[in-house]
Parts: C-alpha cells; structure tokens; sequence
C-alpha cells in the first residue's frame, strides 16, 4: 500500500492526511516544505528518484474551517477497526444503520456501524435490541486527530515526533 502524507500547519497543526502525488504537487508548486520522509521508500519516475515525504508544512498559514471527518464508507469502516461491530469479522463489509430508516434510524456517525454482510441480513429491519444483538462499541465521531494517530501506529512511525499527542 502507497504510505500516506501528513500536511501540518505553519503552526505545526494537522491539516490533512494526503496521497503522495499531492504531495508532491504541493511540493512543486513551493507550497510546502518537507520536515520529514520514510527513510526506506523512494519515489522512481524514468530517469530520476525522489526521497519520499511523511510529514510536510505549509509555507504560509492557512485559516481551514475545519468541517469534520468526512461520513463515507471508507471512514467509518476506518473507524470501526475494519471489523463488524456484531461479530468482529472481517469479511464481506457492508454498513448497517443500527437503528433502521424504517424506524427512524439517521444516516450519521452516531446510527452506523461496520457489519459483515451475514450480520446485517440476520439483523434485517430490527433494531440490535429486537434481533438480539449487541454492539461491540459505542459509535462515535472521529475527528482528524483520531485518524491521524491510528494511521501513525500502524502505518507511519515518522509521523509520531510531530503529534501531539495530548490531543489526538
Ligand atoms: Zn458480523
């Protein structure tokens, strides 16, 4: 898997958690400055190789409203570990909307879950309640810095001298 980029602040803040080539746009265009990179990884095109970026820092602080993780399959199975909230597995994901939309159930971070696709055909229209089903956690909001720090565990140790971590 391609490792991603940590974009910081001028002020050292998390900004965005990025792709390599936007990175590297970024990078080009003088945008930002490269604090540090994945020592064991370059980039290769034809005829040149590049080191490869971790963490990079705007050059000019940028005010960014911050609007929240975004609510997609993708982050909310990132959230849920990649693991049905009903049963722990890790096969066949689909999302669930705990309490269902016939009852009343929001589409929101709060109201789904990851869940196997056996899970939720047994679960169907009921609430975890009726089909006597527990959750394995709560649900809830991630924010950036959750993200952040449960990519820098698994995947980018590099990340780790640039957090902080009282926040994440
Ligand atoms: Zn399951």
């Amino acid at each position: 898997m391609e490792k991603r980029v940590l974009v910081l602040n001028l002020d050292h803040s998390p900004v965005a958690i990025v792709t390599v080539q936007k990175a590297l746009v970024l990078t080009i265009l003088e945008k930002v400055s490269c604090l540090t990179h994945y020592e064991s990884l370059v980039i290769r095109t034809v005829d040149r190789e590049f080191r490869y970026p971790a963490v990079i820092r705007l050059n000019d602080y940028k005010h960014i409203p911050y609007k929240g993780v975004m609510l997609n399959r993708a982050n909310i199975f990132r959230r849920d570990s990649n693991e049905c909230q009903y049963c722990g597995s890790k096969k066949q994901l689909t999302i669930d909307h705990v309490v269902p939309k016939s009852k009343g159930g929001k589409t929101n971070w709060l109201n789904l879950v990851a869940a196997c696709n056996r899970c939720n055909v047994y679960k169907g229209d009921k609430t975890p309640e009726q089909a006597g089903m527990q959750l394995k956690s709560k649900p809830f909001k991630p924010s950036l810095g959750f993200f952040i720090a449960e990519y820098a565990e698994r995947n980018a140790e590099e990340w780790i001298p640039f957090l902080d971590l009282r926040t994440a």
